[in-house]
Formats: structure tokens, C-alpha cells, sequence
């Protein structure tokens, strides 16, 4: 039986895992990983479809992943299960001209706002485009999704932290490398760069529509979430503390409410700081291998996936599973033969 690492336990590690698990139930899989949910960045995030600071990612890969996720959040949010999505509509404003988004046909009714409309948010507002997402909360699907990867067979040890993707491929035949910001030492890939942001969540259950402002002199956003809504935010290059900044605090409150100023009566729930694992070149999802005990272990890396890894997870995960798929046929042979 081929022997399966993935390493990391947060949407692209665990999404990776099941992605894996469907195409190949015979293979024996582990999940190594210091932190799983709901301690892991997914957890903390609005988890709101929409490709956001994946800088050097090709177009056409954005388009590809955050397609398949969008249809992944489309049937769990028709599905009976409560797997915490939400369909909310809403606007993005700017005081700059905002570029049109390459992934602007796969949500609903995207289309750019007029002069009347983005400038009664004020006169200084010079663009902005409206669109109807979903927001997906990976505290609440990702405990699904684990449960899903142990009862195909996949084990999961948690608490572990590697020193390198040496030690995760002692025991194994191929390695997955979904370690999002640990990428930058276990790789070793110096391009791997944390941006720190700091959100509050409300209690506010009259807020149904998002709002994002995207200038840069009052970068706000409000998204509504299934019980909460997240006030954001920072987006700090790195800046590795994960500690909650009360200046920070001031100015989500701040530019939130100057937005909506009915939020002044919002019952804030928690504050909370996730450190996004951003790449300079964008997303790495491709094979690799390393020499470990004289031997070639296969890897497939998927880490870097910075604003937008809620976003693109399951279109990842697919991609990984094919590439998975195919090293394995390559190394070991075919299928009926593991
Ligand atoms: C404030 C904020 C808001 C966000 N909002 C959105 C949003 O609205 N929409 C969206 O699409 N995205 C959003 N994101 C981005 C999204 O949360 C991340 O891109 C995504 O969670 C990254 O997932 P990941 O699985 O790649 O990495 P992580 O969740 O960081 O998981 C990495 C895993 O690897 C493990 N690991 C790392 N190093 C080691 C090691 N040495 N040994 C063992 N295990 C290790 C960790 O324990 C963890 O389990 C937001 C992020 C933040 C911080």
C-alpha cells in the first residue's frame, strides 16, 4: 500500500487529504500537522469567496481552483447539512480605480457600480463593483471534512511539528506539503512571507450585505458570517505578531462604523489575528522530490495561497490529487498493483 504525508492541517492539507482519499481509497494516508482546527489560519477568516492578495498567481489558476470551490460552497450551501455558508450580496468601493477582476464571471451578477452609486458611500469614491458570494466559515466545515478524511481510512497526527519535510518522509512514498506559512523553513522557501490580519467579530444579525472598502486611507470590510459578522481588517507584510494591536482595534472600529454606524451597537465577540501565508511569486502547487535515507520521495507542494486559500482550496486539492495520482502511477505502477 503506497504510504501517503500530507503535511498540515489547515483547508488546503485536509481539503488535499480527502481530494486524495476520493481518487485513491487504497492508499495509507497520514496527516502530520502542528495545529488543527480550529487553531489554524482558515479558522479565524471571514472565509469570503473572492481571489484576494495572491499576487504572481497565473489568472488562468485562479480561475481554474476558485471555480471549483465556488462550486463546492454552492452545493454545501443547498445541501441539509450545516457546513457554514452563507449567500450574501454586497458591494467593494475604492478612491482609486479598481481593476477589473479576471474571475468576475463565475459570481453572481458582477458588474461595476456607476458614479451615483459609489459615491453615495461619499464624494471622495472614484469605483467599485458589486457581486453576490459566498462566505465560508472553515471553523465550521473543517471539522466536517476531517471526520470525512478519518472514516475513508486517513489517520491524523496532530501536536507534531516537523523540522524539515525530510522527517515527514522517513515513512512515507510521497510527501504533500500543505504547510502554509512553515513552507519558509521546512521547504526551505524564502519567497514564503507572512501578512498579518487582525479582524473582530460582532454581533450584528441586521447586517446581511457585505461591504468592502478598499482604499488604502480607510481599508475596511464588514462580511457577514452564520452567527457573526467580521470587521476587518489588516493587511500587514511581514509582521509576525500574532498578538491583538488595540491600534488596530481602533481603526477596524473606526472605519467599520463610519460605514455603518449602526455597528456602534454591535456586541463584539472576538477579536482575532491570522497570519496569511503569502508567497512572492504566488501559489506553489506542483510536483518536486527530495532525497531522503538514499531514497526519491515524490512530493507535491500547495502552499502560498496568502488572502485567498478559503477561496481556492478545493480547486487545489483536486489539482494535488491529480498530480498525486499521476507520481504515484510514475514511481509505483499502476493502481491494481499498491
Ligand atoms: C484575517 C484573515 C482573513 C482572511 N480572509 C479570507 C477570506 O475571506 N477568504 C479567503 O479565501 N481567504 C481568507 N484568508 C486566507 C486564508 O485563511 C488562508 O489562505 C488559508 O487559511 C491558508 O490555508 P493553508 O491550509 O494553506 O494554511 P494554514 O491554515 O496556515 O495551515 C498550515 C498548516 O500547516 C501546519 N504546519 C506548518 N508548519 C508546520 C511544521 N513545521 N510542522 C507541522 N505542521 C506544520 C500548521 O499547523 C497548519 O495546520 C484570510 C486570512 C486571514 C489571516
Amino acid at each position: 500500500m503506497v504510504r501517503v504525508v500530507v503535511v498540515g492541517g489547515g483547508v488546503n492539507g485536509v481539503g488535499s487529504a480527502l481530494a486524495i482519499l476520493h481518487r485513491l481509497p487504497e492508499c495509507d494516508l497520514t496527516i502530520i500537522t502542528q495545529d488543527l482546527t480550529p487553531n489554524t489560519t482558515g479558522d479565524g477568516a471571514a472565509g469570503f469567496w473572492g481571489p484576494y492578495l495572491s499576487f504572481g498567481t497565473p489568472p488562468a489558476k485562479i480561475i481554474q481552483w476558485s471555480q471549483e470551490t465556488w462550486k463546492l460552497f454552492s452545493k454545501w450551501y443547498k445541501s441539509d447539512q450545516p457546513m457554514g455558508v452563507s449567500l450574501v450580496y454586497g458591494e467593494s468601493i475604492c478612491r482609486d480605480p479598481l481593476p477589473l477582476e479576471p474571475w468576475r464571471h463565475l459570481p453572481l451578477a458582477y458588474r461595476q457600480l456607476n458614479y451615483h452609486e459609489y459615491t453615495k458611500h461619499g464624494p471622495e469614491y472614484r469605483s467599485g463593483y458589486s457581486f453576490g458570494s459566498f462566505t465560508a466559515e472553515a471553523s465550521k466545515f473543517l471539522p466536517v471534512l476531517l471526520e470525512e478524511v478519518k472514516a475513508l481510512g486517513g489517520q491524523v497526527e496532530v501536536g507534531r511539528r516537523l523540522n524539515s519535510l525530510k522527517e515527514a518522509a522517513v515513512n512515507a512514498d510521497l510527501v504533500v506539503n500543505c504547510s502554509g506559512l512553515g513552507a519558509r523553513h521546512l521547504v526551505p522557501d524564502p519567497d514564503v512571507y507572512p501578512c498579518r490580519g487582525q479582524v473582530m467579530r460582532v454581533r450584528a444579525p441586521w447586517i446581511t450585505n457585505y461591504l468592502c472598502d478598499e482604499s488604502e486611507e480607510s481599508f475596511a470590510y464588514i462580511l457577514p458570517n452564520t452567527d457573526t459578522v467580521v470587521l476587518g481588517g489588516t493587511h500587514q507584510d511581514n509582521d509576525w505578531r500574532l498578538e491583538v494591536d488595540p491600534h488596530d482595534s481602533e481603526a477596524i472600529w473606526r472605519n467599520c462604523t463610519a460605514h455603518i454606524p449602526s455597528l456602534k451597537s454591535a456586541e463584539v465577540v472576538k477579536e482575532w489575528v491570522g497570519l496569511r501565508p503569502c508567497r512572492k511569486n504566488g501559489v506553489r502547487l506542483e510536483a518536486d522530490e527530495l532525497l531522503c535515507n538514499s531514497r526519491t520521495v515524490p512530493v507535491v507542494h500547495n502552499y502560498g495561497h496568502g488572502g485567498s486559500g478559503i477561496s481556492l482550496f478545493w480547486g487545489c486539492s483536486q489539482e494535488v490529487a491529480t498530480i498525486t495520482q499521476q507520481l504515484i502511477h510514475k514511481h509505483y505502477g499502476p493502481p491494481s498493483k499498491l
